[in-house]
């Protein structure tokens, strides 16, 4: 065979997939300035409640007369459009993140220092978030039952919070001789919170100084914590990445990526033959137990609402006609390969940054345990659409096969028999304080929802 033909016949049937920046400046000027509202939108949305708010902000500004929505606790949010056919398109992103959360009695005060006691939620490398700028987001709910909501760390000149580190020339008997895993005691990620004492006498006068601060600027009492949801998050603003600015970095875009792509493409999505809807939801991080979780009856109530939207009633057999028609993006994040650890990933099933938004057909571990598996069927239809809307897309495993493994919502919501394969861009340094994504990756998953949506 000829060169020339040898590279025919190479180009028409080898499988390849495409770094998302070789295409034109055109396209590259487009992504930079969705990728500047995206970071726009990280940086207000530092917890689920306040993603809510500024979903349901955009919502008063954007929505069309016929799209409506459901809340769930102040921490779920379904965006609705009706279609004529029967079932939904839906995609599902989860808005909570690895974090640490301030304990019910938070408070107390060691060698002169104000400290909170701490419990950290999902999966996180502890080391990560010892001595970097934090800030306290949440709720306390005083006892008269008025809600105080709390936000400092932020602003530039508001105070952050640390959990200090052992200097190096002190730890090796207590961290550096042990194992990771070991190295890190949760007991003692504990959070500064002040430093000066209220008077000179006084037992525990730097606790009780920080009380009277918060007592003065909130009113609450010690006992109002217990009543409280507060959050240490990174206090560190979404920055671009690199000379050439191609990444960015922040906090929680696993899975707040998702959820901004999902409102985009619910937003743009120019036509819809089934019922769309975006769903952003709680606790994928801690397992999706509880009620504001993939596993709470939320997503059923959000059927009925549909199903009585447009005239029919809500019977067993209608919702579960309405269910087996419906097709789902579980819209999560994968990992990246990161250069230095290509060796945790089989390289021809391994999602790459810039390569596009990845379709993970399972997730799981071991022998596929504990997972999603779409169907071929469903993988072929969806592969279709993203191919005919030019979507730059791949597929990826986490990591190579008993290397470790994950879960996501998508077995949850397969188990109402719908159609469900997990969708979203790959990450670089997941579960991180401060998260890598492709500027390429988050529009052509803007795309990918998009298309979905549309078709
Ligand atoms: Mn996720
Ligand atoms: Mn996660």
């Amino acid at each position: 065979m000829s060169k020339k033909k040898m590279e025919e016949l190479s180009k028409k049937l080898k499988y390849e997939n495409k770094n998302g920046w070789k295409a034109s400046h055109a396209y590259t000027d487009k992504v930079f300035r969705f990728a500047e509202r995206y970071k726009e939108f990280l940086g207000k949305c530092k917890t689920e409640r306040e993603t809510i708010e500024q979903v349901l902000t955009e919502l008063d500004k954007k929505k069309n007369n016929k799209d409506f929505f459901l809340i769930n606790r102040g921490k779920n949010i379904a965006i609705v459009r009706l279609g004529k056919e029967n079932g939904m398109k839906l995609i599902a992103s989860h808005i909570d993140a690895p974090r640490i959360d301030i304990k019910q009695n938070p408070l107390f005060e060691e060698t002169e220092i104000a400290l909170f006691h701490t419990h950290y939620y999902g999966g996180i490398k502890k080391y990560q978030w010892f001595n970097i700028p934090l800030a306290l987001h949440g709720v306390i709910v005083k006892e008269n039952l008025e809600k105080i909501t709390v936000n400092i760390g932020e602003n530039e000149d508001d105070p952050v919070f640390i959990i200090p580190d052992l200097l190096p020339h002190l730890s090796h008997n207590v961290i550096d001789e042990k194992k990771v895993k070991e190295a890190f005691d949760a007991e003692k990620m504990n959070l500064i919170v002040g430093s000066i004492p209220i008077d000179k006498e006084e037992k525990e006068a730097v606790k009780l100084h920080v009380l009277n601060i918060l007592y003065e600027k909130y009113g609450i009492k010690e006992e109002d914590f217990i009543s409280a949801e507060l959050e240490i998050v990174p206090a560190m603003k979404p920055k671009d990445v690199g000379f050439d600015r191609g990444f960015i970095a922040a906090y929680a875009q696993d899975d707040r990526i998702c959820a901004f792509c999902s409102k985009e493409a619910f937003f743009d999505a120019a036509k819809n033959s089934k019922t769309i809807v975006a769903l952003m939801i709680d606790k994928e991080e801690i397992g999706s137990d509880g009620n504001t979780g993939a596993k709470s009856r939320f997503l059923m109530d959000v059927i009925i609402k549909i199903l009585k939207a447009k005239g029919k009633e809500a019977t067993l057999e209608s919702v579960g006609e309405f269910l087996s028609s419906s097709e789902v993006l579980s819209a999560d994040v994968n990992g990246a390969v990161n250069p230095m650890y290509k060796d945790v990933h089989e390289k021809d099933n391994a999602s790459y940054i810039n390569h596009g938004v990845v379709m993970t057909k399972f997730t799981g571990h071991g022998g596929k345990y504990m997972a999603n598996d779409a169907s071929a069927e469903f993988v072929g239809k969806i592969r279709k659409i993203f191919n005919d809307a030019d979507v730059n897309w791949q597929t990826g495993e986490l990591g190579k096969v008993d290397e470790g493994g994950g879960g996501t919502i998508a077995k949850y919501l397969a188990s109402w028999n719908m159609d469900v394969i997990d969708c979203g861009p790959a990450l670089l340094s997941m579960h991180s304080p401060y998260e890598i994504s492709s500027k390429t990756d988050l529009f052509e998953t803007y795309k990918a929802y998009k298309a979905f949506f549309e078709e």
